[in-house]
Order: C-alpha cells, then sequence, then structure tokens
C-alpha cells in the first residue's frame, strides 16, 4: 500500500475516505467485495497513481468491472504490498531459523571446546597413571565426553536437517508468490509488469548482442460489443481462449502477456519478420477458425477474430518507442477491416 494511503488511513480523514470509497463505488456499480474496497481506497487515496489512473480509464471507458478485471488490476497494482507481506514473514522465518542454528552451533562449540579440554587433562594424567583403576576411570570419563559431544552433533545434525527443510519450503513458497506476482490471473499468460520486465530485458539483450528483437501487439476485435452480447463471463472465456491459443504459441524465449483488457502482446526475440509473420498469422488463423459455444446455454457464439501490428526493434530504439510502433500497426490492422497482421515496415514503406 503507497506510504500516503497508509498514513491517510490512521489519520483523521480515515473514515471519511472509507465512506467516500463506499459512495464511488455505488455511483460506479462496484460490488463493495473486500478487493474492490482495497482497489477503489487505493484509487481514491491516490487518484493520479498508476491504479487510479487505469481505474479512471477503464469507468470512462464504461468497460464492465467484472472480478476477473478486479484481479487482473490486484496482480498488476497490488503485488508489491502483498508481496512485501510474504517477504516480511519470510525473513521472520529465516531470522527464527537462522537463530535456532546459531545458537546449536554456539553450543557445538562449547561442547567441543570442553571436549578438548576434557582430552588434554587425560593426556595429562595418563602420563601420571601409576595403576590400572586410575587408568580405568581416565578411559571412563573421556567415553562420557564423547558420548556428550556425539549426542551435541546429533541434536546439531537434526537442528541443521529441519532449517535446511524449512527454507527450502519458503524458497518454493516465494518462488509461487514471485510467480503469482508476474501472472495474469484469468489467463495465465505473463502481466503486463512481467511483460514491461521482459521488455526491457529484451530490448537490453537485442542491444548488447546486436540481435534482431520484434514485438507483437495483438488485440480481439469488437470485444466489447461481445461482451455486452454475452456477458461478462463468456468475455472472460474468450480472452482466456485467445490467451491459450498465443500461451501454445510462445515457447521460450517467446513470451505472451496479458497488456491490457483484451489487449496482448507478444516479445520475439532473435527471429525474422518473416517467421514472426507465419507465427503471428497462425495464431490469427487458428482464432478465427474455432467457433465458440457459451458454456451455460450452449448458444453458439461463433469465431472471435484478432488483429496484429508488429514493429522490428530499430537500433537504440527503447521498449516505449517499439511499443508505440507496434501500436500504430495494430491499429493499421483495424482500420484496413481487422483480423488481419500488419507490420511497421510495411507502413513505413507505404509513407
Ligand atoms: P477451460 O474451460 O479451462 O478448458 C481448458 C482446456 O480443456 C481447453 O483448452 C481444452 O483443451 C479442454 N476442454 C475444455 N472443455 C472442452 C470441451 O468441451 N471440448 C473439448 N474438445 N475440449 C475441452 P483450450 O481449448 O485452449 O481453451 C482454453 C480456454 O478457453 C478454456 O478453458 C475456456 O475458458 C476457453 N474456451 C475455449 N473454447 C471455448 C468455448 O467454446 N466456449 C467457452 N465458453 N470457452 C471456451
Amino acid at each position: 500500500m503507497p506510504a500516503s494511503v497508509e498514513t491517510t488511513l490512521r489519520g483523521p480523514e480515515a473514515y471519511s475516505l472509507s465512506r467516500q470509497v463506499i459512495d464511488e463505488m455505488e455511483r460506479a456499480g462496484v460490488w463493495p467485495t473486500p478487493l474492490n474496497f482495497e482497489l477503489w481506497l487505493h484509487y481514491l487515496g491516490d487518484p493520479e497513481g498508476a491504479l487510479g489512473r487505469e481505474i479512471r480509464r477503464i469507468l470512462a471507458a464504461a468497460e464492465p468491472f467484472t472480478e476477473a478485471t478486479a484481479d487482473m488490476l490486484a496482480a498488476e497494482y497490488l503485488p508489491r504490498g502483498r508481496l512485501t507481506e510474504e517477504i516480511r514473514d519470510a525473513g521472520r522465518v529465516l531470522d527464527r531459523e537462522l537463530a535456532s542454528v546459531s545458537s546449536a552451533i554456539a553450543q557445538a562449540h562449547r561442547s567441543q571446546a570442553a571436549y578438548g579440554q576434557t582430552l588434554d587433562k587425560a593426556a595429562d594424567r595418563i602420563g601420571a597413571v601409576e595403576d590400572g583403576e586410575a587408568l580405568q576411570t581416565i578411559v571412563t570419563g573421556l567415553t562420557a565426553a564423547t558420548r556428550r559431544v556425539q549426542r551435541e552433533n546429533e541434536t546439531l545434525e537434526k537442528k541443521l536437517d529441519v532449517s535446511t527443510r524449512e527454507v527450502a519450503r519458503l524458497r518454493e513458497h516465494l518462488e509461487q508468490v514471485r510467480r503469482d506476482a508476474m501472472t495474469d490471473a484469468l489467463t495465465n499468460l505473463a502481466n503486463r509488469k512481467a511483460f514491461d520486465e521482459h521488455l526491457a530485458t529484451a530490448c537490453e539483450e537485442a542491444r548488447t548482442s546486436g540481435r534482431p528483437m520484434i514485438l507483437a501487439v495483438l488485440d480481439i476485435d469488437y470485444f466489447k460489443r461481445f461482451n455486452d452480447t454475452w456477458g461478462h463471463q463468456t468475455g472472460d472465456q474468450v480472452l482466456r481462449y485467445v490467451a491459450s491459443v498465443m500461451g501454445r504459441a510462445a515457447r521460450t524465449p517467446r513470451v505472451a502477456a496479458r497488456y491490457g483488457g483484451e489487449e496482448f502482446a507478444m516479445i520475439f526475440p532473435n527471429e525474422t519478420p518473416e517467421q514472426v509473420e507465419t507465427a503471428l498469422e497462425a495464431i490469427r488463423k487458428e482464432i478465427a477458425s474455432r467457433s465458440l459455444r457459451r458454456r451455460s446455454t450452449n448458444d453458439e457464439l461463433g469465431a472471435v477474430t484478432i488483429s496484429a501490428g508488429f514493429a522490428v526493434r530499430r537500433p537504440d530504439e527503447s521498449g516505449a518507442a517499439l511499443l508505440e510502433r507496434a501500436d500504430a500497426a495494430l491499429y493499421a490492422s483495424k482500420r484496413a477491416g481487422r483480423n488481419r497482421v500488419t507490420s511497421a515496415e510495411s507502413l513505413d514503406r507505404a509513407a
């Protein structure tokens, strides 16, 4: 949660902000679920922040605010707070395990030192031994000391074993949290945050290696109309269907992401424009070839189509500039009648 909202929620404005949140949600026709409340709290607490701008855009475009929308916004804009919480928890477990292992190690050190002293003393006394009984006493003492050290070592080993397992469990859990924070909950593709990171990395790799990199943006045609006609749940299924086709085509090192509502993006490192065009055409054709059915009524929904645009990264071009050109190519596809793939380079040539 941004510090400003956190602070407000513990200050004199806390209740008026919360009331305002409820009023605004009612006005926007959004259910006051805990997640929506949290999102709206951030929105009104920081209207100019990224989340605030996105919610305003959704409201202005009269896009439906479904559970999937809320999940997506939360995954995209709230994960840092959640992640911090998880990381704090993980930190606490790690602290506990480290403290336990440290104290076991300190205890083992003390025992080893005492054992060393016992051995030294025994060595001295053996030198001065005169009868068998005295020797017997020394050996009995040594045996007891050795057993003590063995027990200490066993305890240390057990503690280390427990801690190792706990730390491994923690690592797995954090890895899952990290994956969740980077994944779009509805479609399981990379979310926008992950896409931004992948794009920056791909641009950097292309810059240092001198290898080509291509960015594509894809958008479902007439999605709003589809949503209005068949309802948001069916709209969500369509998003999942389009995402599944893209996901299958996006084997590493390609990346497929849900970039916005019905907008997707793909990164193609080290491929030629011809290869990328072939891949995008295959995706476009596969999507258009399937007639979907509405799950609840079995109504025939017909096929959905997508439009796509792609651009080849220019030397030293930033991710943002590349995205802008790919977007322009996408809109050229839309203008030319949709259900097609256009490259930014073909637009340049035409101009
Ligand atoms: P899902 O419903 O979770 O289905 C996951 C996968 O299970 C599908 O991947 C498909 O391989 C298989 N599957 C599920 N239901 C059927 C079925 O009735 N017949 C056949 N032959 N296979 C089935 P796929 O095809 O990539 O779809 C991914 C997602 O796209 C689905 O997730 C669903 O959310 C959506 N979707 C795909 N086709 C339709 C459709 O005709 N109607 C609706 N409402 N959604 C669809």
